[in-house]
């Protein structure tokens, strides 16, 4: 089967109207692919949080099925559907007076595992998010920076091993230096792990720098666009896309603006199996997106004459676009 077939997560028809008669999310069919990394995103009280927590139950639709692994979860025990999804939120909600450690393993512990393996694992994923154990392990939250919290908030949802991440605004609280670093990151292991992952997020430039695919929502909890980065910026199916990326001016943008060297990314962290076509350093936007979505690549190779200049992706093409929308030397045409 392929992904579309048997895809991680799937909602149909779901919907979510609160006792109060708002009605959170309308009609929702989305899919989430094994291993990929899916963000919602949209303007605040749009329904992407309630959507999220549908998925582990934490709030119960009112409409719809969810499957998740093929199996609906209303018909799963919600303690043991939670064994199987990693939860990180902005907050990250770490117990202040545990270690680092015992916080990372604390579904572990719940699962009865031994301490020593509990242990061991903990440093284990301290490591793989970047915190040195040594330094770490034995300290406490406060004694963390935000960035380092988050990253413990991430140790923790993977440390029991789940095949799924629920992740809501997980970079949110920290200052964009190290959000960008951690987006990065997380980035990079996500494609290391396989974690079929759904992240929340009200910033488009987060959702276009992480997502294999987007989910953007309008208000009233509809989806409004669903697609691979390069689609959305490409072609947004309606004004309300268009403006919520950028590109309602962008697009325009695109095909006169050169691809500049500066938003070029080297090829290292990138895996060879993502690099798709080839376009020449002389070529404008447009060309690159057409050549990224010609591809269904994340990443098209740039050059110049026989020299390989580096690699630009939906997020560069992106930042370019911002950046020659807030040039003033730049007329609209
Ligand atoms: P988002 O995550 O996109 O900001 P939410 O899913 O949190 O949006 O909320 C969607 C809508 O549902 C908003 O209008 C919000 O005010 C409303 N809402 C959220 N939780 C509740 C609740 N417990 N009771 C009533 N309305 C709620």
């Amino acid at each position: 089967m392929d992904a579309t077939a048997d895809p991680m997560i799937r909602l149909t028809g779901v919907g979510k109207t609160y006792p109060d008669g708002t009605m959170a999310v309308q009609g929702l069919d989305l899919d989430v692919a094994r291993g990929s990394l899916v963000c919602l995103v949209g303007p605040s009280g749009c329904g992407k949080s309630t959507t999220l927590k549908m998925i582990n139950r934490l709030i119960e639709p009112t409409a719809g099925t969810i499957l998740l692994d093929g199996r609906d979860v209303l018909a799963q025990d919600p303690v043991a559907l939670r064994r199987g999804i990693g939860y990180v939120i902005q907050q990250v909600g770490l117990f202040p007076h545990q270690t680092v450690a015992v916080n990372v393993g604390t579904v572990l512990t719940l699962q009865g595992a031994p301490r020593a393996t509990v242990r061991s694992r903990s440093l284990e994923m301290l490591e793989l998010v970047g915190l040195d154990p040594e330094v770490y392990a034995d300290r406490y939250p406060h004694q963390l920076s935000g960035g380092q919290q988050q990253r413990v908030g991430v140790a923790r949802a993977l440390a029991a091993d789940p095949p799924v991440l629920l992740m809501d605004e997980p970079f949110g609280a920290v200052d964009p230096v190290v959000r960008a670093r951690l987006q990065d990151e997380f980035r990079r292991l996500q494609r290391t792990l396989r974690k079929t992952v759904v992240l929340v997020t009200h910033d488009i430039d987060e959702a276009v720098r992480m997502g294999d695919r987007v989910a953007v929502f309008a208000a009233g909890g509809r989806l409004a666009q669903e697609g691979t980065p390069a689609e959305l910026l490409a072609r947004p199916v309606d004004e309300f896309v268009a403006d919520f990326v950028g590109s309602t001016r962008g697009l325009r943008r695109l095909a006169v603006t050169r691809i500049d060297p500066a938003y070029l990314e080297p090829l290292d962290g990138v895996t060879t199996g993502d690099l798709g076509g080839v376009v020449d350093a002389d070529a404008t936007l447009e060309e690159a997106l057409a050549a990224l979505l010609r591809e269904d690549r994340q990443v098209v190779a740039v050059r110049r004459g026989g020299q390989f200049l580096g690699v630009l992706t939906p997020n560069g093409v992106h930042r370019a676009l911002r950046a020659s929308l807030a040039d003033p030397s730049l007329s609209d045409r």
